[in-house]
This record gives C-alpha cells, sequence and structure tokens, in this order.
C-alpha cells in the first residue's frame, strides 16, 4: 500500500539526517503495535520490521496469512525458529551500520538479547520517531477517525434511551458496549467510563456497582476503536433534576470548553490553549478542581502527542487531531467534564464531535 511505504520512506530520511541507516520495530505481544501497524498496516500481535534500503518483514505460522493480506511491498520471511536469530541473520547481511530503536516500545532484556547478536552494529535508541510522525493525521486518517466518533455519538444517543433509575454504572457500559460492537466498532478504545453521582469526581473512574439514582450527574467518558481508528468523548447528564451546584459546574465547564476550542489552531502552544480554559475555571474560583491537562492528540491510540497541559512544550500542526477536555471535580458531589475532539487547521480548528452539549440535559 502506498501510504504505509510513504511513511517508510519518511521515516528512513528523518533518520538519514541522523546518520541512521534503519530502523526496526520489534513486535512482540502487540509491545509496540501501534507504530507496526502505522508503518505496515499489519494489526497482528507479533512480527518484526526492518525498513532501511532492503525492507524486510518477519512474522510466524500464525499470521503469515494475515500479512499476506495486510502488508504489501515487504518481502516476507517465516520465522521456524527463534525471532532473534532471523532478524539478527538479515540485518547482518544488509549494509545497515547504525539501527534506529524504539526506546519506549522495546524492553531493555530485548535489546541486550540483540545487541549480543549484532555485535558490529550500532543499536540506536530513538525516543519517539515515529510517534512524532503519526501527530498529523492524513485524509485516510481524518475520516477514520470521523467515523470512530460517529459511531460512539449514536451508541450514546441510544444508550440515554435506555437508563433508568436503579442501573448500574457496570450494566450501563456493558449495554452501550454491545451498542457500539454491534454499530461496527472493533473494540472499545479504553474501558468505558460511566460515573454515576459522586463518582463522577474521579478523572479516570471506571464503572462499577453503583446504582443510578434520580439527582446524580451521570459522565459517559467513552470511544471506540473503529477501521483501526480511535474517538474519545465525553459528556455529563443529570438523572431526573438539576441541582443548582451541577448546573453551576456545568456551565463553567462548557465556557472553559469553548474557550479551549477558540484558542486552538496551528502554531499555537498547548500551554497556551490549556491556558486559555484553565482561566476560566480558575476565575470561577475552581482552580483546585481540575487537576489533569486540557487534552491530548489521539489516533491509532487514545493517547498520542501532542500534550495541551500546563507543561506541554508542543506546538500544534495543521491535521493534528487532539482533544479539549476541562472539568471540575467535587469530591463527595460529582464531577462535570466536557470532551470534544478537534482537527488543527491553519487558522483555527473543526470540532469533529457532534453530541450536544449547549444544555445540562436531563434523564
Ligand atoms: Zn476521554
Ligand atoms: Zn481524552
Amino acid at each position: 500500500m502506498k501510504i504505509y511505504k510513504e511513511r517508510r520512506a519518511k521515516l528512513l530520511s528523518k533518520l538519514r539526517e541522523k546518520e541512521i541507516d534503519g530502523f526496526i520495530t520489534l513486535n512482540f505481544e502487540s509491545s509496540d503495535a501501534a507504530n507496526i501497524y502505522y508503518l505496515s498496516g499489519f494489526r497482528g500481535s507479533t512480527a518484526v520490521l526492518i525498513i532501511a534500503e532492503e525492507e524486510s518483514f518477519f512474522t510466524d505460522s500464525r499470521y503469515i496469512e494475515q500479512v499476506q493480506n495486510e502488508v504489501k511491498g515487504i518481502p516476507l520471511h517465516q520465522v521456524k525458529g527463534k525471532y532473534l536469530d532471523d532478524v539478527a541473520a538479515a540485518v547482518i547481511k544488509t549494509k545497515i551500520t547504525r539501527l534506529g530503536i524504539s526506546s519506549n516500545c522495546t524492553s531493555y532484556s530485548l535489546v541486550e538479547n540483540l545487541r549480543g547478536k549484532l555485535p558490529t552494529i550500532e543499536l540506536v535508541p530513538l525516543k519517539e520517531e515515529v510517534e512524532q510522525l503519526r501527530r498529523c493525521k492524513d485524509k485516510e486518517e481524518i475520516t477514520r477517525i470521523r467515523n470512530a466518533i460517529r459511531l460512539t455519538e449514536s451508541s450514546l444517543e441510544k444508550i440515554l434511551t435506555q437508563i433508568t433509575p436503579g442501573m448500574t454504572e457496570a450494566e450501563i457500559a456493558l449495554e452501550l458496549e454491545v451498542i457500539m460492537r454491534k454499530a461496527g466498532a472493533e473494540k472499545v478504545a479504553f474501558d468505558l467510563i460511566v460515573a454515576a453521582g459522586e463518582n463522577s469526581a474521579l478523572p479516570h473512574y471506571r464503572a462499577g456497582n453503583r446504582k443510578v439514582k434520580r439527582g446524580d450527574l451521570l459522565l459517559f467518558d467513552i470511544g471506540v476503536r473503529a477501521g483501526g481508528y480511535c474517538s474519545d468523548i465525553t459528556r455529563v447528564f443529570a438523572v431526573g433534576k438539576v441541582t443548582a451546584k451541577a448546573q453551576e459546574i456545568y456551565d463553567i465547564v462548557l465556557t472553559a470548553n469553548r474557550a479551549g476550542l477558540a484558542a486552538a489552531a496551528a502554531g499555537k502552544h498547548g500551554k497556551e490553549i490549556d491556558k486559555q480554559a484553565r482561566d476560566v475555571i480558575d476565575v470561577a474560583g475552581y482552580k483546585d478542581h481540575f487537576g489533569h491537562g486540557l487534552g491530548h492528540g489521539f489516533g491509532i491510540e487514545v493517547h498520542e502527542q501532542p500534550r495541551l497541559s500546563l507543561l506541554s512544550e508542543d506546538i500544534l500542526e495543521e491535521g493534528m487531531v487532539v482533544t479539549i477536555e476541562p472539568g471540575i471535580y467535587l469530591s463527595g458531589f460529582g464531577g462535570v467534564r466536557i470532551e470534544d475532539d478537534i482537527l488543527i487547521h491553519a487558522d483555527g480548528c473543526e470540532v469533529l464531535t457532534s453530541f450536544p452539549k449547549g444544555e445540562l440535559r436531563v434523564l
């Protein structure tokens, strides 16, 4: 496939600037699944890819047929013994002298083992070389992300009609996952967060046995993986009635969310955008109740570069897809987070999520 070939060529030309003439992706039990998928189209859990003037792809009998379908234009080797023996033998036959390897996704023992088999070749640890390429999405990737979002939003709309007081968070999460899978999701992008009442004050809560009751806030932070790409969206609802406190924090978070959206554009610093949204919450008196960053990139994985936070050094570029997700969390009461997915353009951003958020909707 042309797109994968282009990505490998781009990576290699970037590496050549550092006098590195090859790159190896060692994907064992999905240890580097996202990068090998990005570079080759392979969706399985175990394979090795060598990118250099002479490329090669290694897998074992479990994946041979799958590779033949998914990976085009790279010579395929079937491993019958130990992966690293075959891989090292192939590398030695090439002209590679300095071989790049992902230090984020490769275990130390694997690197040591490979180094022992390649004594004349320098292994160069590279932290985020492929991840950086993945930051800006191409047209096809954006289409897949749009589809994943659409599927998530229609599933959310469906589950909302089925919720009745007395259901547990876990029951709602399970029903929602069934709806998503039936609609075409490969899987959920992360453990779905369905948090009722006081649990919605825990930003990374999952879904437990708490029953939904009248007067609760009910928070959904949900996403799917479809066509290899993720979505990530948060909406909050009120069950039966809206309390004054819930309305107050909802309105502030909505204003912060809109401030974040208005600030996002190519050339802007991640921390600047975070600040625009955070200031709204600070000024309203909830400074200590928004502890996480404003947003993050996503794509093949649900958390990717860049980061939008006070500590971020990232600068937004056209084609990046990121979340904007401010929140206020009140321990013992509940929390509100409103998370949208956006595509960065030169002069602003396009909001890809369209699930209504203008009012705190009562279920
Ligand atoms: Zn989320
Ligand atoms: Zn998120």
